[in-house]
C-alpha cells in the first residue's frame, strides 16, 4: 500500500468524517468530497511566519492535520530561554536557526511532511515568493513585521476597473499572545479589516509616570523601574550601561529594588520580575500559545477546506482569571492607508510654519500611521527629489538640513504628492498634501476660512472678548424666555414627558434663529429640559418607553434646561409650587425649602467674585439652608463653564461629607470665568439616591476606547456628530431601542457619562435654583434666572445669621450700584429683598 492511500484511508480518518459528510454546522455552500483531503495532503501550500512559541505549535498542528506543503520563515536563532515552551528545540540546538531546527524536527517526526525552512527576514523575499502560497499564518511578536506582511498581501491584490480579482486574495490568519492574553484574527485582503485598519488596537507601550516611580510607588515594578531609571545612572555601579543579560547587573538592581520596596512596604520583588522589567519582557505562557495556535490552525483548516465559515473576524482570549473569549467583527477603515484604495491626504494647517520634521513626526505619532522611520521623496517640476531618508547614512547627511525647512521653503505646494517608504510596509505610500492655509506665494483664498476656524480652536475663548459676552447673553435670553413658557405648561394634569419635549423643541427652534448666516456655528441644546417633582432631586426627563409623571396640585416642580450658541452655554433652573397664589400661599416645609434655595442662590451670586474662594460659597449656601432648617443636597457640584464644556475644571461643592471635604479641591475664582451656579436644598437629610428610574440624559467624555459592538459604535458616532460634548436625551435618537442598547457599552467604558436621576426620601421636598453668571472685571453678571415672587411663600423661619444678612444686603451688581442701570438688564433680578425675611 502506497503512502498516499494509507493517509487517506486510515491516518486521516477523523478529518474525513468532517470533510466527507454534510452536517448542521457546515459552511452553507460546503460540498462533502474525498478530494478535499487530497488537496490538503498534496497541494495546499501554507506559509508559517515565525518559528517561536506560536510557530512551533502551528507547525505541529498543521502537520498533524495533514498539511504537507508547509514553509516556515524566521530570522532568529534558538536561545536557552526558549526551551520551556518552544518544544521543537533541545539544548543541543541553542544558537541554530529556529526555522531550520523546527522544520527538521517536524519532518523527522511526521512521515511524509515536507516543511521547508527559510532562515531570513520576511523582507528578504519579494512578491513572487509570497504569491506562491494558498494561506499565510503568522505567529509573530512584532507589530512592524505584522504590518509589513499585511501590506505585502494587500499589494498582491489586483483590481480591474475597481473590481477585485478574487484569485489574487491570499487569506492571512494572525495570532498573537502576551502573557495570559491572546488574539486570533482572519484577514481576507480586500474584504475584511486589515492590520492597519485596526492600528488603534496596538497602543503604545505602557510606561510608568516618573512621579509615581519617584514619589509614590505602589507596585514592585515601580521600585524596579526606579532603580533602573534613577539609581543606575546616578551610581553607575559597573561603569557601563545596564545590560539585562548580565547577571551581575540584574543582581545589583534586584538588591536595590528590594531595599526600596522595603521602605514603602511593597512586596513581590523577585529576581525574575527584575529581569522582566529591565528587559521589558512580558513572560510568554506556553498554554496561551497552545490555545491561540490551535485556533489559528483550525482557521487555516477551515479556509483550506471551506468546511466551515471562518472566524468573523477577531477573537480575543484571556485566561488571567478563568477563561474568557470574545469574538467580534473588526471593521474596515474607509480610508485605510494600506487596504482602502482611497488616495491619502495629509492636512497641513500652515505650510509656512510646518517644517519637514513636523511632517515626519506626524507620520510617526498619528495613531493611523504609526510609522517608524519614514523616508520621504517627491517630484518637483518633473524631477525626483529626496526630502529625507534616515536609513541610509550618506543620504541622511545630505538631506538632514531639510528637516528644519518649512514645506513652503522646500517648494512643496498644495496638491503635491509625497512618496513615503517605511519599514511598516513593503509598498511606498503616496500622500497628497492639502494646505488648509494658503502658502504666501499662492492665491488660493477659499482655504482661509477653514484655517481660521482650525486656529481658533487652539485658543480658548473667554468673556474678555465682547463677541463671546454677546453670545452668552443671547443664549441667556433664549433660556429665560423658554423657561417662562415651560413653567406656564406646568399645570395640574399635564405630562412631564410632554413638557420636556416641548422645552427641547423650543430650544432647538429659538437657537436656530440666531447667527443664521454662519453655517459652521454650532448651537442648540446645552442641557435637555428636565422636570423633577417633589422629592425627585434632578435629571428627570423620561423617554417614551419609561413611565411618565402627571403633575398635580401642590406639587413642587423644578425645571432645568440650557441652550448654547457657538458652545457658549447658558443654563437655568427654577422651582414653583402648583396651585399657589398670593391668596393661597405656600406654608410650612414647602415654603421653607423654596425660600432657603432662593436665598442661598442669592448669597452665592454675591460671593461669585474674582479673588474669592469657592468654599466661601459652599459655606454661605450651608448657612442659609440651616436658617430654614433645611440641608443642601450633599456633594452637588456647580461647574465652571467653558466653550463646549459644561463641566469645566473649577467646581463649587455644596454640603460636602467628610470624604468629599478631603478630596474636593478649593479653587480661587478669577475674572473672565463663567459659572453655572446650582443650588439644591432639601427638607430632609439631603442625601440623594438612585431609584429604578432609567437615566435618559448622558454626555460624551474625553475618554477613548475601541467599542466592540456595532450598535454601540453607531450610537457613539451619532452622539459625536449630533451633540459633541453637550448633554443629550436618548429621546432625541431616531431609534430609541437601539440607542438604549448602544449606550450600555459606551457607559461601561466611560466614553459616555450618565446624569443619574436622584431622589430624596419620599416624604421630603427638594427645591432647585440655578443661574449662569459671568465674572466680569467689575463684578458678577447674572444672565439667567427669572424673578422670584416672595408673596407666594410664608415661612416661620428667617435668616438671623448676621454674616449671611450682610452678604445678602450687599449688591449683586457693583456696576449697577455705581452707574444708572440700563433698562435691558432689568429682567435680571434686583438684589435688595432681605427685609422680607430678616
Ligand atoms: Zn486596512
Amino acid at each position: 500500500m502506497s503512502e498516499g492511500q494509507d493517509s487517506t484511508q486510515k491516518r486521516w480518518g477523523h478529518l474525513r468524517k468532517v470533510l466527507e459528510r454534510p452536517g448542521p454546522f457546515c459552511h452553507p455552500e460546503f460540498e462533502p468530497s474525498s478530494e478535499i483531503m487530497d488537496f490538503i495532503v498534496t497541494s495546499c501550500k501554507v506559509l508559517v511566519i515565525g518559528a517561536g512559541g506560536l510557530g512551533c505549535e502551528l507547525l505541529k498542528n498543521l502537520a498533524l492535520m495533514g498539511f504537507k506543503q508547509i514553509h516556515v520563515i524566521d530570522m532568529d536563532t534558538i536561545d536557552l530561554s526558549n526551551l520551556n515552551r518552544q518544544f521543537l528545540f533541545r539544548q543541543k540546538d541553542i544558537g541554530q536557526s529556529k526555522a531550520k531546527v523546527a522544520a527538521a524536527f517536524v519532518n523527522k517526526r511526521i512521515p511524509g511532511c515536507q516543511v521547508t525552512p527559510h532562515f531570513c527576514k520576511i523582507q528578504d523575499y519579494d512578491e513572487g515568493f509570497y504569491r506562491s502560497f494558498h494561506i499565510i499564518v503568522c505567529g509573530l511578536d512584532s507589530i512592524v513585521a505584522r504590518r509589513w506582511i499585511n501590506g505585502m498581501i494587500m499589494s498582491l491584490l489586483n483590481y480591474e476597473d475597481g473590481v477585485l480579482d478574487n484569485s489574487t486574495i491570499i487569506p492571512l490568519v494572525d495570532g498573537g499572545t502576551e502573557g495570559f492574553k491572546g488574539n486570533a484574527r482572519v484577514i481576507v485582503p480586500g474584504n475584511s479589516a486589515c492590520v492597519d485598519c485596526t492600528l488603534d488596537l496596538y497602543p503604545p507601550q505602557v510606561t510608568y509616570p516618573l512621579c509615581t516611580i519617584a514619589n509614590t510607588p505602589r507596585l514592585p515594578e515601580h521600585c524596579i523601574e526606579y532603580v533602573k531609571v534613577v539609581l543606575w545612572p546616578k551610581e553607575n555601579p559597573f561603569n557601563s550601561t545596564l545590560d539585562g543579560d548580565d547577571s551581575q547587573h540584574i543582581g545589583w538592581v534586584y538588591e536595590k529594588s528590594v531595599e526600596r520596596a522595603l521602605q514603602f512596604n511593597i512586596t513581590g520583588v523577585t529576581y525574575r520580575l527584575v529581569q522582566g522589567v529591565v528587559k521589558n519582557i512580558i513572560p510568554a505562557v506556553a498554554s496561551t500559545n497552545a490555545v491561540i495556535a490551535g485556533i489559528c490552525a483550525t482557521e487555516v483548516f477551515k479556509i483550506a477546506t471551506s468546511c466551515c465559515l471562518p472566524l468573523n473576524n477577531y477573537m480575543v482570549f484571556n485566561d488571567v482569571d478563568g477563561i474568557y473569549t470574545y469574538t467580534y467583527t473588526a471593521e474596515r477603515k474607509d480610508n485605510c492607508v494600506v487596504c482602502s484604495q482611497v488616495p491619502q491626504t495629509l492636512n497641513v494647517t500652515d505650510p509656512n510654519k510646518m517644517k519637514l520634521k513636523d511632517l515626519i513626526n506626524l507620520l510617526c505619532e498619528e495613531e493611523t500611521y504609526q510609522m517608524k522611520n519614514p523616508g520621504l521623496t517627491t517630484v518637483i517640476d518633473g524631477k525626483n527629489k529626496t526630502l529625507y531618508i534616515s536609513t541610509i547614512k550618506s543620504i541622511e547627511e545630505r538631506t538632514r538640513d531639510n528637516l528644519n525647512k518649512t514645506l513652503v521653503e522646500l517648494g512643496l505646494k498644495d496638491g503635491t504628492d509625497i512618496m513615503v517608504a517605511d519599514t511598516t510596509s513593503p509598498m511606498t505610500l503616496v500622500f497628497t498634501l492639502k494646505f488648509l492655509k494658503r502658502s504666501r506665494d499662492s492665491r488660493r483664498v477659499e482655504f482661509w476660512c477653514v484655517e481660521e476656524m482650525a486656529d481658533d480652536k487652539n485658543v480658548e475663548k473667554t468673556i474678555s472678548e465682547d463677541l463671546v459676552v454677546t453670545k452668552y447673553k443671547m443664549a441667556g435670553e433664549i433660556v429665560n424666555r423658554i423657561l417662562k413658557q415651560v413653567l406656564e405648561k406646568c399645570t395640574a394634569g399635564s405630562s412631564v414627558r410632554e413638557i420636556c419635549e416641548f422645552g427641547d423643541q423650543l430650544i432647538v427652534e429659538e437657537t436656530s434663529k440666531v447667527f443664521k448666516k454662519e453655517k459652521e456655528l454650532k448651537k442648540g441644546i446645552a442641557f435637555p429640559t428636565c422636570v423633577s417633582v417633589n422629592n425627585c432631586i434632578c435629571h428627570f426627563s423620561p423617554i417614551a418607553s419609561e413611565p411618565d409623571c402627571i403633575l398635580k396640585d401642590g406639587d413642587m416642580v423644578k425645571v432645568d434646561l440650557g441652550a448654547h450658541i457657538d458652545g457658549f452655554i447658558a443654563v437655568v433652573a427654577h422651582t414653583i409650587i402648583l396651585g399657589v397664589s398670593s391668596e393661597k400661599k405656600a406654608v410650612g416645609r414647602q415654603a421653607d425649602v423654596i425660600l432657603a434655595a432662593h436665598y442661598a442662590s442669592e448669597a452665592a451670586l454675591r460671593l461669585l467674585k474674582p479673588g474669592n474662594e469657592t468654599y466661601t460659597v459652599t459655606d454661605a449656601v450651608q448657612r442659609v439652608a440651616e436658617s430654614f432648617n433645611c440641608k443642601p443636597v450633599e456633594g452637588m457640584l456647580s461647574h465652571q463653564l467653558k466653550q463646549f464644556k459644561i463641566d469645566g475644571e473649577k467646581t463649587i461643592i455644596q454640603n460636602p461629607n467628610e470624604a468629599q471635604k478631603k478630596e474636593h479641591e478649593k479653587f480661587e475664582l478669577d475674572k473672565h470665568e463663567v459659572y453655572a451656579m446650582d443650588v439644591l436644598i432639601s427638607t430632609g437629610e439631603g442625601v440623594g439616591k438612585e431609584r429604578d428610574n432609567r437615566v435618559s440624559i448622558y454626555k460624551k467624555t474625553d475618554e477613548t476606547y475601541q467599542l466592540k459592538l456595532k450598535a454601540s459604535r453607531m450610537f457613539y458616532t451619532e452622539v459625536r456628530t449630533k451633540h459633541g460634548s453637550m448633554p443629550f436625551n436618548l429621546r432625541g435618537f431616531q431609534d430609541e431601542t437601539k440607542a438604549k442598547m448602544g449606550v450600555v457599552e459606551c457607559v461601561k467604558n466611560k466614553l459616555i457619562e450618565p446624569f443619574q436621576v436622584l431622589y430624596e426620601k419620599p416624604s421630603e421636598l427638594v427645591a432647585h435654583f440655578k443661574f449662569t453668571v459671568l465674572l466680569m472685571p467689575n463684578g458678577p453678571h447674572k444672565i439667567t434666572g427669572l424673578p422670584f415672587d416672595h408673596e407666594l411663600y410664608k415661612s416661620e423661619h428667617s435668616i438671623s445669621d448676621p454674616q449671611v444678612q450682610s452678604i445678602l444686603k450687599s449688591s449683586a451688581n457693583p456696576k449697577a450700584a455705581k452707574k444708572k442701570k440700563k433698562k435691558t438688564e432689568s429682567e435680571v433680578e434686583q438684589p435688595m429683598e432681605v427685609e422680607a425675611v430678616a
